[in-house]
């Protein structure tokens, strides 16, 4: 029954990071970026409203993003633990996510942080819009996404290291050697894959 939190500017390995965490402690990893993707490209009502904002790097509103993941998290297959990419992001979302938590009388283990420096970031965003052509991935918008993450995300961290949660893991390096510091990090606070 682990419950992780994934924070960090965008480019950052997030999505990478949580497919093997996931695996690795056995818990779904619930990206809320890709739940709208998925949205957006099945045309859905929800894809419609968020595509706006993605679109120009906004986040899509808390009331949205909160019902999502209320929602998301009821399933049966979150009960056992999860992992969240990308949520919280604002104060309205942490509020939100205890909350949920609270009345399901549970708690966080860990907030795992991956940082990158901005310049690095930009560069593998930059590279991703090549490989991958997401519509978010215009130099314009990354700047102004990473803009975003640093006013409203960033004051997160904060929040949750004053309740001891924060684990900082340097996100530069080659994607294994990424994961091994993060469980690396993870045990020394006794949070374990159960063998
Ligand atoms: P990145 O971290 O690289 O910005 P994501 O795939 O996590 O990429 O998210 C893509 C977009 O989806 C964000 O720019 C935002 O518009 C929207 N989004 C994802 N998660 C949230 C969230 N928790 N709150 C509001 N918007 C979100």
């Amino acid at each position: 029954m682990t419950r992780l939190l994934l924070i960090g500017p965008p480019g950052a390995g997030k999505g990478t990071q949580a497919e093997r965490l996931s695996a690795a402690f056995g818990i779904p990893a619930i990206s809320t970026g890709d739940i709208f993707r998925f949205n957006v490209k099945n045309e859905t009502e929800l894809g419609k409203l968020a595509k706006s904002f993605m679109d120009r790097g906004e986040y899509v509103p808390d009331s949205v993003t909160n019902d999502l993941v209320r929602d998301r998290l009821s399933h049966d297959d979150a009960k056992q633990g999860f992992l969240l990419d990308g949520y919280p992001r604002t104060a309205d979302q942490v509020a939100e996510l205890d909350d949920i938590l609270g009345a399901a009388g549970t708690s966080l283990d860990a907030v795992v942080l991956i940082t990158a420096d901005t310049d690095e970031v930009v560069r593998r965003l930059l590279d991703r819009a090549v490989k991958q052509g997401r519509a978010d991935d215009t130099e314009d918008v990354i700047r102004h996404r990473l803009a975003v993450y640093e006013e409203q995300t960033e004051p997160l961290v904060a929040d949750y290291s004053s309740r001891n949660l924060v684990v900082a893991i340097d996100g530069l390096g080659a994607i294994e050697e990424v994961t091994d510091r993060i469980l690396a990090a993870l045990a020394e606070r006794n949070v374990s894959p159960r063998v």
